[in-house]
């Protein structure tokens, strides 16, 4: 889509720090991190959230879990753990309408600490 920033970052008119990225899946730094590691995980077809996910999104959604799988082993935080978070919408406090997984690691998180 034309005037988002993470299709923007996908195709490289904006740069990030790419952590990994295959045919359907690109992952990159989060600039503002809220853990020691913070992940943004997305798919590279344009979704503008979980509310917005359709039956054709069914491979993206499966490859970016596959992904996150591969990150957290190659990382090296599989083992200690880390956490997910999606917003979707307003009152999550969604900036960015393009799906994104953000994944939090390198420290011990507290039951409600999600840091957003
Ligand atoms: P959310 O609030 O769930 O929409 O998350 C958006 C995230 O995108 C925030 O954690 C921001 O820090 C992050 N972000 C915004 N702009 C960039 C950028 N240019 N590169 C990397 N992460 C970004
Ligand atoms: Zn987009």
């Amino acid at each position: 889509m034309e005037d988002c920033l993470f299709c923007k970052i996908i195709k490289g008119e904006i740069p990030s720090t790419k952590v990994y990225e295959d045919d359907k899946v690109f992952a990159f730094k989060d600039i503002n991190p809220k853990a020691p590691i913070h992940i943004l995980v997305v798919p590279k077809k344009h979704i503008d959230s979980l509310a917005q996910l359709t039956d054709d999104d069914k491979e993206y959604v499966w490859a970016i879990h596959e992904a996150m799988n591969k990150i957290a082993r190659e990382q090296g935080f599989i083992e200690k753990g880390y956490r997910v978070v999606i917003n979707c919408g307003k009152d999550s406090g969604q900036e960015v309408m393009h799906l994104h997984y953000h994944i939090l690691a390198g420290k011990k998180f507290g039951g409600n600490d999600t840091g957003f």
